[in-house]
């Protein structure tokens, strides 16, 4: 089950091994740009915002050793992790064994500079109620998108977001007619079922370059 649209704690962690064209966080890139603390500390926050679901983001988490121990941490204090991933670091090594660690992972395409970044072998790895995430921006990217379902067949539910949250009703038509082309009793098929088309909520309600939203 995913909890989109609840109320979450995010915990950013900087470093990162891309440098994508139009990457929106480009201020958590250097390892140096963060902070340093303890897990001890950082639970400590979670616990007094008392909300279940903890989000790690990036930069690109699991550039950091101690992400595991963090993951772990958290779920054994009882809260849900949504971790998100660039796709191009191992995930074999997070423990998966209950639902309470999803992860959202992203699948770079051409026009982020990084479409070779991805680890095929973590589809493996992915369970039904993860995310694989494609940012697009032009057809070139929506092309490769699509070549990828079919090619892959992923096991989890599939989100396409515009790049700066433009162009999602081309996104949202493509997604249709290619449903409606495709043959209903292919393999494709059921993935594209659990195709979303999403854009960034909170770039639309607050400024899109305000932090900590
Ligand atoms: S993976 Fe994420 S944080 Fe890293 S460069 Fe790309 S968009 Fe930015």
């Amino acid at each position: 089950m995913r909890y989109s649209l609840l109320a979450t704690t995010f915990i950013r962690l900087s470093g990162c091994n891309l440098r994508c064209t139009w990457c929106d966080t480009p201020y958590a890139q250097e390892l140096s740009s963060g902070k340093r603390t303890s897990i001890e500390r950082i639970l400590e926050e979670v616990r007094r915002r008392g909300i279940e679901l903890v989000c790690i983001t990036g930069g690109e988490p699991l550039f950091q050793n101690g992400t595991h121990e963090l993951i772990n941490a958290l779920v054994d204090s009882g809260f849900v992790v949504d971790l998100e991933t660039n796709g191009s670091m191992d995930i074999s090594g997070i423990k998966r064994s209950e639902a309470s660690i999803m992860i959202s992972m992203d699948v770079k395409l051409p026009s982020s500079g990084e479409g070779e970044s991805f680890l095929m072998e973590n589809i493996d790895n992915l369970l039904e109620y993860d995310q694989l995430k494609f940012i697009i921006k032009d057809a070139v990217d929506m092309d490769s998108a699509f070549r990828f379902l079919e090619e892959h067949l992923p096991p989890c539910n599939v989100i396409l977001t515009p790049v700066d949250n433009s162009g999602g009703d081309m996104l949202a038509e493509e997604l249709i007619r290619r449903s409606r082309m495709n043959n209903p009793d292919s393999p494709l098929s059921n993935v594209l079922s659990r195709t979303r088309v999403m854009i960034q909520t909170h770039k639309v309600i607050w400024d899109p370059r305000r932090k900590g939203v």
